[in-house]
C-alpha cells in the first residue's frame, strides 16, 4: 500500500474537508436546504436541489472516492441502495457472476429483485478461477466480489479475477465493507467499481445507516449519478456528516479491533467447544498469505463452528454479555450472531445456506480481556 503524497489517516481527516470559505470552522457545516437560490434560469453555484446534489453530501463522496483512491464518489441512503444503483447498469438478458458467500442481502436483491427484471446470476466459489471461467457465458457482463466473504470470511484474489473478467470484457464489482479502504483498496488492484455499507466500519458507531459506491469508470459514475437522482435512494445530510465524523477514527479504530480480533481468534482456536475458526490473521487459515498480500491487516471479524452444533451455537450467542447478540457488524460496540437465522436467513435452501453450528463475531473497542473472558464464560 505504498502511495504518493499525504497518508491515509491524514486524508480521512482533511480530504474534501478544507475549513468553510465563509466563517473558518474546521468542521464541514450541515446543509439541510433543500433547494437553493438562482441567479437566473439554471444559473447557480452547482447545487439546485438536495436530491440531485448536496454540499454536505459532496463533501462525505470527495472523502470517500479519496479514501478508495478513486476519482468519482456516489453515496446512498443504505449499502444495499448502492448495490442496488450498480446492479441496474445490467439490462434484462444480461448475466453476473456473483461469489457463493456474500451478505444474504445481495444475495436477496440480486436472486430475487434482479431476476425478476430478466438478469441471470450465477455463483461461484470466486477463489477457483476454473469455476469462475465455466461460469462466465457471452451474456456475463459483472463479477461480484466480497473478500473478506461473509460470513465464512475467505479471501478472494481480486487482482486475478480482474484479470480474467477484463481479458471477458466484463466489470468488476468489490463489496470493501468487511475490509474498508484502510485495510484494503480493489482499486488498486483493477476493480471496476468498489461498494460498502457505510453502516458497518465507515460510520463506525452504529448510528448510521448508509452506503456508497466508488470508482473510476466514467461511464459507470454517470450511470451512478443518474440512479442516485433518478431513484432517490439519498443518504440525509445528517447521515453524510455521521460517516464524515466516523471516517475520521477509521484508521485508529481498525487498528485496535483488528489485533483484538487477532488475540479473540487465537484464544478461540484453542478452546475444546469449538470445531472450527475462520480468521484470515490465523497461520493456519487457508486465505492467510493472500490476505497479506491484499489487506494491510486482516479485519476485525471472525466466525468459528461449535462442537455442539446449532444448539449449542445458539446457546452461547444469548450467553455472552459484552458481546452483545445484534445483527450489522463493524461499530465500537462488539457483537455476536447466528447467521443461518439473523443476517443469512434470506440465503436458507439455497446455495449459499449457512451452516448453522457456526457464530459470527464483530469484535469492537471494549478491553480485550473482557472480551476473551465472556467468550470463556458463554462457552463454558
Ligand atoms: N454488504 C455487506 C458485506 C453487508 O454486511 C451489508 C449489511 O449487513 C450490506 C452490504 C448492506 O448494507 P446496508 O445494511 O447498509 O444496506
Amino acid at each position: 500500500m505504498t502511495k504518493q503524497g499525504p497518508g491515509f489517516e491524514t486524508l480521512a481527516v482533511h480530504a474534501g474537508q478544507d475549513p468553510d470559505p465563509a466563517t473558518g470552522a474546521v468542521v464541514p457545516p450541515l446543509h439541510l436546504a433543500t433547494t437553493y437560490a438562482q441567479e437566473g434560469v439554471g444559473r447557480h453555484k452547482g447545487y439546485e436541489y438536495s436530491r440531485t446534489g448536496n454540499p454536505t453530501r459532496a463533501t462525505l463522496e470527495t472523502t470517500l472516492a479519496t479514501l478508495e483512491g478513486a476519482e468519482h464518489g456516489v453515496a446512498f441512503a443504505s449499502g444495499m441502495a448502492a448495490e442496488d444503483a450498480v446492479l441496474r447498469s445490467l439490462s434484462p438478458g444480461e448475466h453476473l457472476v456473483v461469489g457463493d458467500d456474500v451478505y444474504g442481502g445481495t444475495w436477496r436483491l440480486i436472486a430475487r429483485v434482479l431476476e425478476r427484471y430478466g438478469i441471470e446470476h450465477s455463483a461461484v466459489d470466486l477463489r477457483d478461477r476454473d469455476a469462475l471461467s465455466d461460469a462466465w457465458t457471452s451474456a456475463t457482463r459483472l463479477v461480484w466480489i466480497e473478500t473478506p466473504t461473509n460470513p465464512l470470511l475467505r479471501i478472494v484474489d481480486i487482482e486475478g479475477v480482474c484479470e480474467l473478467a477484463h481479458r471477458r470484457g466484463g466489470r468488476v464489482v468489490v463489496d470493501n465493507t468487511f475490509a474498508t479502504p484502510y485495510l484494503q483498496q480493489p482499486i488498486r488492484f483493477g476493480a471496476d467499481v468498489v461498494v460498502h455499507s457505510a453502516t458497518k466500519y465507515l460510520g463506525g458507531h452504529s448510528d448510521v445507516v448508509g452506503g456508497a459506491a466508488l470508482t473510476d469508470d466514467k461511464e459507470m459514475a454517470a450511470h451512478l449519478r443518474f440512479i442516485q437522482n433518478a431513484a432517490g435512494a439519498v443518504p440525509s445530510p445528517f447521515d453524510c456528516y455521521l460517516v464524515q465524523r466516523g471516517l475520521k477514527t477509521l484508521a485508529v479504530r481498525m487498528d485496535r479491533q483488528c489485533a483484538s480480533a487477532m488475540a479473540v481468534a487465537e484464544f478461540l482456536a484453542a478452546h475444546p467447544a469449538v470445531a472450527s475458526v475462520r480468521y484470515p490473521g490465523l497461520s493456519s487459515d487457508e486465505g492467510h498469505a493472500l490476505a497479506a498480500r491484499q489487506m494491510r491487516a486482516f479485519g476485525a471479524m471472525v466466525s468459528f463452528t461449535l462442537e455442539g452444533g446449532e444448539q449449542q451455537a445458539l446457546e452461547v450467542a444469548a450467553r455472552t454479555g459484552v458481546f452483545t447478540l445484534a445483527e450489522s457488524l463493524g461499530a465500537v460496540e462488539s457483537l455476536i450472531e447466528h447467521p443461518a437465522r439473523m443476517t443469512h436467513l434470506s440465503v436458507a435452501g439455497s446455495l449459499l445456506e449457512v451452516d448453522p453450528s457456526l457464530l459470527r463475531l464483530s469484535v469492537g473497542l471494549e478491553t480485550l480481556d473482557d472480551l476473551v473472558a465472556d467468550l470463556s464464560r458463554a462457552l463454558s
